[in-house]
């Protein structure tokens, strides 16, 4: 094949016309000084907004110090964020990695080793959901099962099953003895915002007992706060037995994670599991101080009421525009509308408007601003995304 003119940067965004230069809290300015209201928070990540001055203290600082050291040593920012992330949730232990998509993997390697260990290798398969987003690694999207994601990448690592969404009889029909783990997102986030009903998580978790399957949690974009609760499945009261996050937890800086219980864990012993750079001092320094703030509960009832608010202004425009706009879902800041015209064309009016929000599955848009965002900047989101969706033709 002749060599074709290629962009330096491999095209596999389809990237929108704007190119960032900095951050205020919850604005976006572009290289030509344009600003934004940032309601990506890119992709739920910016959980603090852009630039938090609590933030970029403690990264300086930290840089100032030690910036990586490798998990050769001890690293104290590490063990202080583990043991505020065992204090606060289910788990009894944690592995810090760099993304979602990293601690997919060791979330899928925990669960193997631990049937392993247990006498019953047989139990291999990790029942998953139409519509998951576990990231974009092979396993990862192997344990999708989109044909889109996985267009191309054949083979994919067996092991994965996929069933219908929320189909409880296919789900029961699927718990036998060969199933390993149910993998599941409490709330889906690329799959358009689409909740597990708190009954279901129930029953989940009740059938995972009831056949010993070991219950996932992929809370990487749901959970850090941004339903109101530190992490989505709160709601249900259901814990589960191991737990994938990121996005959120670093508030801009790579930061991932597992979390377990003692039982899922326990096969996990040394030299199972590694990463150079996952657990660094700059990301456990940052991680550390985001948890500070998300483990605050008057931050958290912020988060509700602040969801609420914004909730009822986009209801009133899916009111006032039903033939754009068609319904709003989600919880706390972790909200979807879904659109009756094509949902690409309400994020491109949107954006010349002066807001930023972004696509998801299902025909949604996501509004996803950071967890510090004001009452007076939900209003300026209202009635930009007001003047947006008034310029588009109904469907
Ligand atoms: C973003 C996301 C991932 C992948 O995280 P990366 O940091 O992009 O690797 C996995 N699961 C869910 C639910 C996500 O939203």
């Amino acid at each position: 094949m002749d060599a074709q003119p290629f962009p330096p940067v491999l095209p596999t965004y389809s990237r929108a016309p704007i190119a960032v230069d900095r951050g205020e809290g919850s604005w976006l300015i572009d290289t030509d000084g344009r600003r934004y209201l940032d309601l990506t928070s890119g992709i739920a990540v910016n959980a603090l907004g852009h630039a938090h001055p609590a933030l970029v203290e403690a990264l300086v600082a930290q840089a100032g110090r030690l910036w990586h050291s490798s998990n050769l040593f001890t690293i104290p920012a590490q063990e202080e964020l583990a043991r505020k992330m065992v204090d606060a949730t289910f788990a009894d232990t944690a592995f810090f990695t760099n993304s979602g998509t990293e601690a997919l993997e060791l979330a899928v390697k925990m669960v193997r080793r631990y049937w392993h260990a247990a006498g019953a290798p047989e139990r291999q398969t990790i029942l998953t959901f139409e519509g998951a987003f576990h990231g974009r690694s092979i396993a990862a999207i192997s344990a999708a099962g989109s044909t889109r994601m996985a267009d191309g990448f054949a083979p994919l690592l067996p092991g994965f099953r996929t069933l219908p969404f929320g189909d409880h009889a296919a789900l029961e029909a699927a718990l036998d003895d060969t199933v390993a783990a149910v993998l599941v997102e409490p709330i889906q986030g690329e799959g358009g915002i689409r909740a597990l009903p708190a009954a279901c998580l129930q029953g989940l978790r009740a059938a995972c007992d009831r056949t010993g399957t070991l219950l996932v949690f992929d809370e990487v974009q749901c959970g850090m706060g941004r339903t109101g609760k530190l992490f989505a499945h709160e709601w249900a009261g259901v814990t589960p037995d191991i737990m994938m996050i990121a996005k959120g937890i670093g508030g801009g800086f790579p930061l991932g994670g597992v979390l377990a219980t003692a039982r899922a864990a326990q096969a996990m012993t040394a030299g199972s599991h590694g990463s150079t750079y996952g657990g660094n001092p700059l990301a456990c320094t940052v991680g550390s101080r985001v948890m500070d703030f998300l483990t605050d509960p008057a931050f958290l009832a912020e988060v509700t009421r602040k969801g609420a608010a914004l909730r009822a202004q986009l209801d009133a425009l899916v009111a006032a525009r039903p033939g754009v706009l068609t319904g709003v879902r989600g919880k706390g800041l972790l909200l979807g509308i879904a659109c009756a015209v094509p949902n690409t064309d309400v994020v491109k009016a949107a954006r010349d408007a002066g807001l930023l929000l972004v696509p998801a599955a299902d025909n949604v848009v996501r509004v996803l601003p950071p967890l510090t965002i004001t009452d007076d900047e939900i209003a300026e989101a209202a009635r930009r995304l007001g003047t947006a969706v008034a310029a588009l033709q109904p469907a």
